[in-house]
């Protein structure tokens, strides 16, 4: 179908926690590396409440979904908690009962100039906006035609967003606690941008075919 329903919408937020759990000592590394240290636990704990709220029998629609893991991360410490969590809250505010293409970029543009308020943060900044604001793009730019497809331009916005991703290796952080410290984060990918292309990519679940 192309749209998303909320089993879809859980398994996919349910897919990028499996991910980020495996994958949590190489985002701490790199915030090691480039700031603090403490991004994959801030965002592993944040990603389990996620996973025990969106489970749970009230959480009926898309829009639930969203907000479950908003909840989720605006409770959790360190700079990017609020940020996802802000971010997240656009999902669900634009999510009705099905997930389609034109509510999925909405969201996407909506909660990356949500993020950029909070944050203060422009794209070149090295941080999540980096990966944020492609993606948005991507499926802004995918839902024109008759009925444009949800997957291709899931597909696209992952693509977007770890090319953003990649892209803030050779930049110098100038927000974060990483911009403290932004000579040595040169040559390193921001975390909280990587973690954008996960979340993405774990929609179209094909993050090994990258
Ligand atoms: P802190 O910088 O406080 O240690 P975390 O380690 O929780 O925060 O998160 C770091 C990530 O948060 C960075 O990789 C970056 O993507 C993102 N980030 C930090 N500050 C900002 C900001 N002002 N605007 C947007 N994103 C930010
Ligand atoms: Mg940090």
């Amino acid at each position: 179908m192309n749209r998303l329903t909320a089993e879809d919408t859980r398994a996919w937020i349910l897919r990028f926690a499996t991910t980020v759990d495996q994958q949590h000592h190489h985002l701490t590394d790199l915030d090691r590396q480039a700031g603090d240290g403490d991004f994959g636990t801030n965002l592993r704990s944040a990603l389990g409440r996620a996973t025990t709220a969106v489970q749970a029998k009230s959480v009926e629609t898309p829009q639930s979904v969203f907000a479950a893991v908003a909840d989720a991360f605006l409770n959790t410490g360190g700079t990017s908690g609020p940020l996802f969590g802000m971010w997240f809250r656009q999902f669900a505010k634009a999510a009705q009962t099905d997930l389609t293409l034109p509510t999925l970029a909405r969201a996407a543009t909506e909660g990356v100039a949500a993020v950029m308020r909070l944050g203060k943060a422009e794209v070149g900044h090295k941080t999540m906006v980096d990966a944020m604001a492609p993606a948005a793009a991507a499926l802004a730019s995918g839902g024109h035609g008759t009925d444009p497809n949800i997957h291709d331009a899931l597909r696209a916005a992952a693509a977007a967003a770890r090319a953003g991703a990649e892209a803030t290796e050779h930049l110098a952080a100038r927000r974060g606690r990483a911009s403290y410290v932004a000579e040595q984060g040169q040559g390193v990918i921001d975390p909280g941008a990587m973690t954008v292309a996960l979340f993405f990519e774990a929609a179209t679940n094909e993050k090994d075919s990258r």
